[in-house]
């Protein structure tokens, strides 16, 4: 009789929900009703700016400003500095596919860098290597719970007269020395679509250092527009805005952020310790200049060589039983190199010419490390996890010893199916 819950064993945690995602309360309502009877219901109304007022302050960024979602702000942030046509922008490899694709949008050339094994951000020796005349940014993103050395890789930016642009969607408050992503480099895009840990259903934003890249960053997201109807500085643009009542969530959400941040970082921290004694498992590094860690998803690696041919594989199903997580617990993102979701050869206008076609293909760059992550080692599962109690902590370091104990049964357990069937939340 087989003791794990996969193959017909009793699971650790019965059927039982885990606390969901997204979240509001009374305030909420009544202010997004406040906003209905308002009668202003587009963009620079009073709740925007008061929102991106105190986030602003919140990540310790001089200035901030909303925009239409997380894509577009990457999008604009590379517009305001000026990055185009032929222009390379280094990207980890490892990303939710946007922090690419708005590079192809803006006719520049993603180059898609290796990360580090221990915490799935830039490897900065690969970015070093990376970097050719054409080179004009940096876009870190600080992945699910884990940042890279930004020390480093500010003085290697400046080091070779780089832009560097944080894509913060993951990690609302997190803060590296006391300073809060999105004030660390030049610019910063942060998303609030539904999965992120401050949402909006859609929604995101844009920090930066000075004035003028605000204002363009201003003029970008409003169709042109200069900044407070100052159309001599008018330029080309889209409509990239969003909504008062999307601020008005936002609002709302802010308020409980830190609070929830506080609580996934005291659980991750605690759930960590309890893996790291775990034979075969490998938690992820936490650089000691993180002053606070936010989760958009928790992440630990299998141990291979001590998993007796096992891999994620076999692993998350087995996992996702024991804890009645359905598909909560999933492999991280893919290589972008290998992702169904990004195909920049797929749109007529990104093709400018032989070369540039030749040059977003993503398939010339080499990122074992991501690969790797993706089909063998890597675990990821969302930050509704790490929002019970240490209890549920106790229960889910419980499930995973649970499965490591019982490998053996593992073998020729061969999971059918897509391999994942669906990224994002289980209700
Ligand atoms: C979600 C996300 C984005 C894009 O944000 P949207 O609001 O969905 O457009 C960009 N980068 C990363 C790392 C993300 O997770």
């Amino acid at each position: 009789m087989a003791k794990l819950a996969v193959l017909g064993g009793s699971p650790v945690r019965p059927e039982k929900p885990w606390p969901q995602w997204p979240i509001h309360d009374g305030k909420d309502v009544k202010l997004v009703t406040e906003v209905t009877k308002s009668n202003r219901w587009s963009y620079d109304g009073p709740v925007e700016w008061k929102f991106a007022e105190a986030f602003t302050k919140y990540q310790g960024a001089k200035f901030g400003m909303c925009s239409a979602n997380g894509t577009v702000a990457i999008q604009i942030a590379l517009e305001a500095l000026g990055i185009g046509a032929y222009d390379e922008v280094i990207v980890p490899g490892m990303t939710w596919q946007a922090t690419a694709a708005a590079c192809i949008d803006v006719n520049a050339i993603p180059v898609l860098v290796d990360v580090e094994p221990d915490t799935w951000c830039l490897d900065l020796a690969k970015v070093e290597a990376a970097i050719t005349k054409k080179t004009k940014a940096v876009i870190v993103v600080h992945l699910y719970g884990c940042m890279a050395d930004m020390t480093k890789l500010q003085a290697l930016c400046k080091k070779h007269n780089l832009f560097l642009i944080e894509d913060c969607a993951h990690q609302h408050g997190s803060f590296w020395k006391g300073k809060g992503v999105g004030s660390l480099g030049d610019m910063g895009c942060f998303s609030f679509q539904e999965s992120k840990t401050l949402s909006s259903g859609e929604g995101g934003f844009n920090t930066c250092k000075t004035k003028e890249q605000f204002e363009k960053l201003y003029s970008l997201r409003n169709c042109g527009r200069g900044y407070r109807g100052d159309f001599t500085h008018a330029m080309q643009s889209g409509n990239y805005r969003l909504t008062e009542w999307q601020a008005a969530i936002l609002l709302c959400g802010l308020e409980r952020l830190d609070k929830q941040v506080k609580l996934r970082d005291a659980n991750a921290i605690y759930l960590n310790s309890l893996l790291a004694q775990i034979p075969g498992i490998l938690p992820m590094r936490r650089r000691k200049e993180i002053t606070q860690q936010s989760y958009f998803n928790f992440t630990f690696r299998l141990d291979l060589p001590r998993l007796k041919g096992i891999t994620n594989r076999q692993f998350i199903p087995a996992l996702n039983a024991e804890l009645s997580t359905a598909e909560l617990f999933e492999p991280p993102y893919d290589p972008l190199n290998n992702c169904s979701l990004y195909k920049p050869h797929t749109k007529a206008r990104h093709n400018l010419n032989p070369a540039y076609w030749k040059a977003i293909d993503p398939k010339r760059f080499k990122i074992p490390v991501c690969t790797e992550a993706t089909e063998k080692s890597g675990l990821a599962v969302h930050h509704m996890l790490l929002m019970g109690t240490k209890k549920d902590m106790d229960t889910v370091a419980n499930a995973v010893a649970k499965v490591v104990e019982n490998l053996d049964e593992l073998h020729g357990y061969d999971p059918t199916g897509p391999r994942r069937k669906y990224r994002g939340l289980a209700k």
